[in-house]
């Protein structure tokens, strides 16, 4: 057994997560020793979950983890099997990309992100801190060593006090097949800091071989030329096939009638699970008129033999899981490869950390990831690279920088996190920003470029690519402002709806060369075209920021504001706010409905006077 003290770190970072490795890659860029303790080094980025990246709101947020420095965007453009853009239904604002992506692929090159940067990797389990709350001093292995540091990230997902669920079984575990950090959970309780209990849960994995693709429905990549990286030279390769099937009415039967068997209706979870990925129990129980729920078959990699079964979530008994997947079509001889589970875990209560992410009460302890109460790996990641950063701010004695919520999908998260909260693990929407037509996945780098070069977390290469697409964006800019068509400014053009980038650029005669100005000049159109939205969003949020006293007395029943969503319909009813601020409290409530009360509010006392 090693009980040697290693020299001195840092930063240390306590968790190879999708936090741990944004965290330990940013502070190592700042320029601190960084070191990253995880019991698997194998294990670094796995995705417990769905092999996937990206999404609505999360596929901007990765280009923002890009635009920052982060590594997340370029691993999943290099290990991605197949590219969809999101809600394309809607206007490019709100476009979400996504990739399927091969998750051992994945493991092996954020492993290889985190050798490039520098950082030293530890395998091994942290039990306890050492030191008093205000300045931890160092960190205890469960085999005995001890590593000292200046800073410290926990980010620890699942982990803390893991218990796994399916059925009547539960045991510990942060996920399948790894430990519970049960030591380092008590260690936290102990502290006092202030934490709760949050759950999730997994689909069953199955043989691709036994399942019949006759049945099921082909989902093709979406043929858009797209990276998350600006350093990606191409565009994401598509080199697999998804596929989709749809429950039946027996699926939904065999479920109402094991329901007493799910340990989430047999009141064994507490925690409180994501309301927006819901297991299949909450999906049949709680929509009980619908059948037919589509069921995503998505590859874990580059020919592999076992395929995600994407909205399937369910801790139910082995034996029901199997009849569950039977009965789908093209399922019939289907062989389960991994059973679905649930997870509880611990994480930090709102209020305990500031938006640099640092514990309140410490001097140098950072949080990330699925403890702050969010879901996901973007999320994870984003929140990793700041609490990184600031860690490593703080040991190089530079002042604090915070992200700002009109700016980026990272702003707006750890705004919400910090001054709002969660009861529920907390997922990025598009609906929870008042400036989503300018947060954009096309312009993230542009709008995050600022708070980069405070941070401290962009390198030298990035930075340069940066400021050559900035003068090209301004190049084209100076084009569009000169040229005017049939008595038309071009401006004006860009901003009737059915314009697209595409029909400007065949307008004026301007055919980009290459994938960077082909998305320069996208993102000059979509600027023109929101322009006067997110001036109005911008004024709106100052008006709102002053008016946060205004009174919600006149209100007497939410559900006569139709356009607010049910989810904050039910909250404000509840909790009846007396003001506009308070309302801004609430964790169901998001910028969107804020928004719309705003609205609600003035149409009633402009009809009042009228
Ligand atoms: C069963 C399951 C289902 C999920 N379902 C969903 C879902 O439906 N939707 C969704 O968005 N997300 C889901 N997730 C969550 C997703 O996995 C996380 O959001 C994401 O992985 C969080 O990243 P992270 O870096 O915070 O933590 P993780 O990726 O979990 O990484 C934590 C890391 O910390 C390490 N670690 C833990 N304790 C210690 C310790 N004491 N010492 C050293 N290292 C330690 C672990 O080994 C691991 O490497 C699910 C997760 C699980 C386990």
């Amino acid at each position: 057994m090693r009980r040697k003290v290693t020299e001195k770190h840092q930063v240390i970072v306590i968790g190879g997560g999708h936090a741990g490795v944004e965290a330990a890659v940013a502070s190592a860029e700042l320029g601190c020793r960084t070191i990253l303790i995880t019991p698997s080094i194998k294990k670094i980025s796995l995705m417990s979950c769905n092999p996937a990246i990206g999404g609505i709101a999360k596929g901007t947020l990765v280009r923002e983890i890009d635009g920052l420095g982060g590594v997340t965007a370029e691993t999943a453009d290099k290990t991605a099997l197949q590219f969809r853009m999101l809600n394309m239904k809607k206007g490019p604002a709100v476009w979400g990309p996504r990739v399927q992506s091969d998750i051992e692929e994945y493991c092996l090159t954020q492993r290889q992100k985190l050798k490039d940067a520098g950082v030293n990797l530890v395998q091994g389990l942290v039990t306890k801190m050492i030191g008093p709350n205000r300045r931890i001093e160092a960190v205890l292995l469960s085999d005995g060593r001890k590593i000292k540091g200046d800073a410290f990230v926990i980010a620890t997902g699942t982990f803390l006090n893991g218990m796994l669920h399916r059925g009547k079984e539960t045991w510990p575990g942060g996920r399948r097949g790894d430990i519970s950090a049960i030591a380092l959970e008590k260690d936290i309780r102990e502290r006092m800091f202030h934490v709760k209990r949050f759950k999730t849960g997994t689909s069953p994995r199955v043989l691709r071989k036994s399942i019949d693709s006759s049945f099921l429905e082909k989902q093709v990549s979406h043929d858009l030329s797209f990276r998350f990286s600006w350093a990606t030279k191409n565009g994401v390769k598509n080199r697999e096939t998804c596929w989709l099937t749809r429950t039946t009415g027996k699926t939904e039967r065999i479920v109402r009638e094991s329901l007493e068997q799910s340990p989430l209706y047999s009141g064994r979870i507490r925690g409180k699970g994501p309301r927006y990925c819901p297991s299949f129990e909450d999906k049949v129980t709680k929509f009980p008129e619908r059948t037919g729920h589509p069921i995503h078959l998505e590859p874990m990699g580059k020919a592999s033999r076992i395929m995600y079964l994407n909205g399937l979530s369910t801790s139910m008994p082995e034996e029901i899981q199997e009849k569950i997947v039977r009965s789908l079509p093209g399922f019939k001889k289907a062989v389960i490869s991994a059973y679905g589970y649930s997870v509880e875990y611990t994480c930090f209560e709102t209020g305990e950390f500031d938006k640099t992410l640092k514990l309140r009460e410490t001097e140098n302890l950072y949080v990330a990831g699925q403890i702050l109460g969010t879901s996901g790996y973007e999320e994870a990641a984003a929140t990793g690279l700041l609490a990184g950063a600031s860690a490593a701010r703080k040991v190089l004695e530079k002042k604090r920088i915070t992200p700002d919520r009109m700016s980026s999908y990272l702003g707006v998260m750890v705004d919400d996190l910090v001054t709002r909260g969660t009861d529920e693990p907390y997922r990025l929407f598009s609906s929870r920003s008042e400036n989503r037509l300018n947060l954009r996945q096309d312009n993230a780098d542009r709008r995050v470029f600022t708070l980069a070069n405070n941070l401290g977390t962009l390198c030298e290469r990035k930075k340069e690519a940066y400021v050559k697409r900035e003068r090209k964006y301004k190049q084209f800019k100076k084009i569009m402002a000169s040229k005017r068509v049939q008595g038309k400014s071009v401006e004006d053009i860009c901003k009737r709806p059915e314009i697209s980038p595409e029909d400007i650029w065949e307008i004026i005669g301007l055919r980009p060369k290459n994938m960077d100005e082909r998305e320069i000049l996208s993102t000059v159109v979509l600027d023109l075209k929101y322009s006067g939205y997110v001036s109005r969003a911008e004024k709106r949020y100052r008006v709102r920021k002053r008016y946060g006293q205004v009174s919600l007395s006149s209100i007497k029943n939410y559900d006569d504001v139709h356009t607010i969503t049910i989810e904050a319909r039910e909250a404000l009813n509840r909790r009846r706010p007396v003001t506009l601020s308070d309302a801004e409290a609430i964790p169901a409530v998001r910028q969107a409905d804020l928004d719309a009360l705003v609205l609600y509010l003035m149409s009633r006392s402009v009809s009042r006077e009228t």
